[in-house]
C-alpha cells in the first residue's frame, strides 16, 4: 500500500478499536496479556510547589504512580517559557510518567477575576499559557478556581463581568487546543453551578476537591448534583476544620459515600491525589509516597467495586 492509505487504515484501525473499547485494553495490558500497574496520580507539589520538578517526579514515578497531577506555580505568576515545558516533556517521558490535568493559575497579580482590568487581561494570558503546556504534554483538562463573590453589591457585579470577559475570552484557546476547564470547589457551588449552567460541558466541567467538601455541610451532596459534570478530583483527607491536604484514609473524609458517587459519575480517569506532606507527620518523601500509594489503591478499589454494584464499567 502506498505510505498514504497505510497511515490512513493505521488511523482508521487504531479509531475502530478506541471505538470498540479495544485500544484501551490493549493499553491496559502488555504484550504478554499481564496488566500494567493501577494507574494512579499523584500531585507534583506534595513537597514544594516551587522550583526544579524533576526529583518529585522522578520520585513520583519510583514510588508507583502512573500519571502525575501537576501543580507547581499554581498560585503564582509565573509564566512556562517553551524551554521549561520542552524540558517537563522530556522528563514525563524519561518516567513513563502521564499528565493527568493541571492546576492553572491564580496569580497574584495576573488574576483572571481581578478588578483591574489590566491584572485580568494578564491572568487570562497567565492561563492562556497553561492550557497551551497542558496540550504539549498530552492533557485535556486545566483547573481553575474562581475566589469568592464579594460580598458588596458592586463588587459582585464587577466581579461577574470580569470572570464573563475571561471565560468568553479563554474558550477559542480551550477549544483550539482540545482542553476544557475545570472549575475547583472551594467554598463555592454557587457560583460553581452558575458557571455550569451557563457553559456547556464541552468547555466547563467541575473539579471536586474533596478535603474542601468536608469542610461544607453537605459537600457530597453538592457533587452528587454535579456528578455529570465531574471532570477532575482532588483527593486528598482533614479533620473537615482546615485544609490539611493529608493523605486519604487519615482523617475525616467519607471515602466508601464518595467512591460511590465517583462509580456513576462522568469522571473516567485515575484517582489522583492532592496530598502533601507538610501536614502528614512524615519526613520522608518514599515513605509519605508509598503512603499515598497504597490509600489510592484502596480508594480506586472502592470506586471499582461500587462500579461493580452499579453495573457501570469504569475504564
Ligand atoms: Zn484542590
Amino acid at each position: 500500500m502506498p505510505a498514504a492509505i497505510v497511515i490512513h487504515h493505521q488511523v482508521e484501525t487504531l479509531r475502530t478499536m478506541a471505538d470498540t473499547g479495544a485500544l484501551r485494553r490493549r493499553e491496559s495490558e502488555n504484550e504478554n496479556g499481564k496488566a500494567h500497574p493501577l494507574h494512579l496520580s499523584m500531585t507534583s507539589d506534595y513537597a514544594t510547589s516551587t522550583g526544579c520538578p524533576e526529583p518529585a517526579l522522578r520520585r513520583i514515578a519510583d514510588a508507583g504512580f502512573t500519571h502525575v497531577h501537576w501543580c507547581h506555580q499554581w498560585n503564582t505568576d509565573f509564566l512556562y517559557d517553551h524551554a521549561e515545558i520542552c524540558q517537563i516533556a522530556r522528563w514525563f517521558k524519561d518516567f513513563g510518567l502521564t499528565l493527568t490535568d493541571l492546576h492553572a493559575s491564580l496569580g497574584v497579580e495576573k488574576c483572571w477575576v481581578s478588578p483591574r482590568e489590566y491584572e485580568r487581561e494578564a491572568g487570562v494570558a497567565l492561563v492562556a499559557n497553561r492550557i497551551a503546556m497542558t496540550a504539549r504534554l498530552g492533557g485535556d483538562v486545566i483547573i481553575m478556581h474562581t475566589g469568592n463573590e464579594p460580598r458588596a453589591e458592586t463588587d459582585r457585579a464587577r466581579f461577574w463581568t470580569q470572570l464573563g470577559r475571561s471565560l468568553d475570552a479563554l474558550e477559542p484557546v480551550a477549544r483550539d487546543h482540545g482542553v476544557r476547564i475545570a472549575i475547583e470547589n472551594t467554598n463555592d457551588f454557587p457560583i460553581i453551578r452558575r458557571l455550569l449552567a451557563d457553559h456547556g460541558p464541552d468547555y466547563l466541567g467541575l473539579c471536586y476537591d474533596c478535603g474542601h467538601g468536608n469542610m461544607l455541610p453537605d459537600g457530597l451532596g453538592e457533587l452528587e448534583e454535579l456528578k455529570d459534570r465531574l471532570i477532575a478530583v482532588h483527593l486528598h483527607d482533614n479533620d473537615g476544620q482546615g485544609d490539611q491536604h493529608l493523605p486519604p484514609f487519615t482523617a475525616t473524609v467519607d471515602w466508601e459515600g464518595l467512591a460511590k458517587i465517583m462509580a456513576r459519575s462522568a469522571y473516567r480517569k485515575p484517582v489522583s491525589m492532592e496530598s502533601s506532606m507538610h501536614n502528614s507527620g512524615i519526613t520522608d518523601e518514599a515513605a509519605f509516597l508509598k503512603q499515598c500509594h497504597d490509600a489510592g489503591t484502596r480508594l480506586a478499589n472502592l470506586v471499582e467495586k461500587a462500579a461493580v454494584q452499579e453495573g457501570h464499567s469504569i475504564s
